[in-house]
């Protein structure tokens, strides 16, 4: 790993030790990564690098980081330096085993945010292309519940889960989770076959089904975000959902990578539209993504 000498302050790191997985989700770069885990010493390193930096919180990513061997040591020795938000975002399937998941919470763990492909099992194990992966999943939340772990959702926006976000909300809000952070599918790292293109909804086509999941979210009282849809792809009503990577004062590590900011991957954002010209968002608004400008064209965003 090399260190940038940034010493910006960050709230977050988020280490992805390995892109290993038990699913092949079907719009998921990291399933072309090659294999191979990060040594705990790295890991460590970079533990030490994001408390330098004024960080508190910890997020272990992946692939799926529940299979990494080393997890439970490595959240022991982070919460031993003073971490206090303990976080991994999976895909839940390991969870579902008590004595696992415990084990996790025993090492330090607070939290888990799941990802959700859909709100049944029937579009859920599509995306992941593993049967039984929904099931395992209710089953590992269920098992954090009765830990009295934080529980969150990442839920990823595609053809397939549009028309279900709101009953997502609902039916995950029954079984604990309190807050949902939207995932717009991008084919960024893909090799882009007609098959992840078609699962790649465009913002005009998506944008009411976001609105009633919003809707939902607010009667019910639960904490929602978008990461993907710049404001002016929103209602005026709802333009606050939308949250920049960099509002999480997030730095990423990947094997053998160089630590970079959120925001700064071409999965947030990054390009300019002619419109973000005469914007008065552009200081707040991470633009738009590459991918998606050149599947979609630019001609849904407009100044604001
Ligand atoms: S900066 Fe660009 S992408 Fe962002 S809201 Fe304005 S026009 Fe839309």
């Amino acid at each position: 790993m090399n260190d940038t000498g940034d010493s910006t302050a960050i709230d977050w790191i988020e280490i992805v030790p390995g892109f290993t997985c038990n699913c092949r989700c079907r719009v998921c770069p990291s399933t072309s990564q090659p294999p191979g885990w990060m040594e705990p010493a790295e890991v460590e390193r970079l533990l030490e690098l994001a408390r330098a930096r004024g960080a508190g919180g910890v997020w272990f990513g992946g692939g799926e980081p529940t299979l990494y061997p080393h997890l439970a040591q490595l959240l022991a020795r982070a919460r031993l330096m003073g971490f206090t938000r303990l976080r991994l975002q999976s895909n839940g399937l390991r969870l579902a085993y008590p004595a696992f998941s415990r084990a996790l919470q025993v090492a330090g763990l607070t939290e888990v945010s799941f990802a959700l492909m859909g709100a049944s099992a029937a579009s859920h194990d599509h995306l992941t292309r593993r049967p039984g992966s929904f099931q395992l999943l209710q089953q590992g939340l269920a098992n954090c519940r009765q830990l009295g772990l934080k529980l969150e959702a990442d839920v990823l926006v595609t053809e397939r889960s549009l028309p279900e976000l709101a009953r997502l909300i609902e039916r995950f809000h029954s079984r604990g989770i309190d807050g949902f952070t939207f995932w717009w599918t991008s084919l960024h790292g893909l090799p882009a076959t007609e098959e992840q293109v078609a699962l790649m909804p465009s913002f005009s086509r998506g944008i009411d089904y976001l609105v009633d999941a919003f809707r939902k979210a607010e009667q019910l009282g639960v904490l929602v975000a978008s990461l993907h849809t710049p404001p002016c792809l929103l209602p005026e009503r709802y333009r606050a959902y939308y949250r920049p990577a960099s509002s999480y004062r997030l730095l990423v590590a990947t094997p053998g990578g160089t630590p970079f900011p959120a925001e700064d991957s071409p999965m947030e954002g990054g390009v300019r539209t002619a419109a973000c010209r005469s914007c008065s968002q552009v200081d707040h608004c991470l633009g738009a993504r590459r991918d998606y400008l050149e599947r979609f064209g630019e001609e849904e965003f407009s100044s604001i």
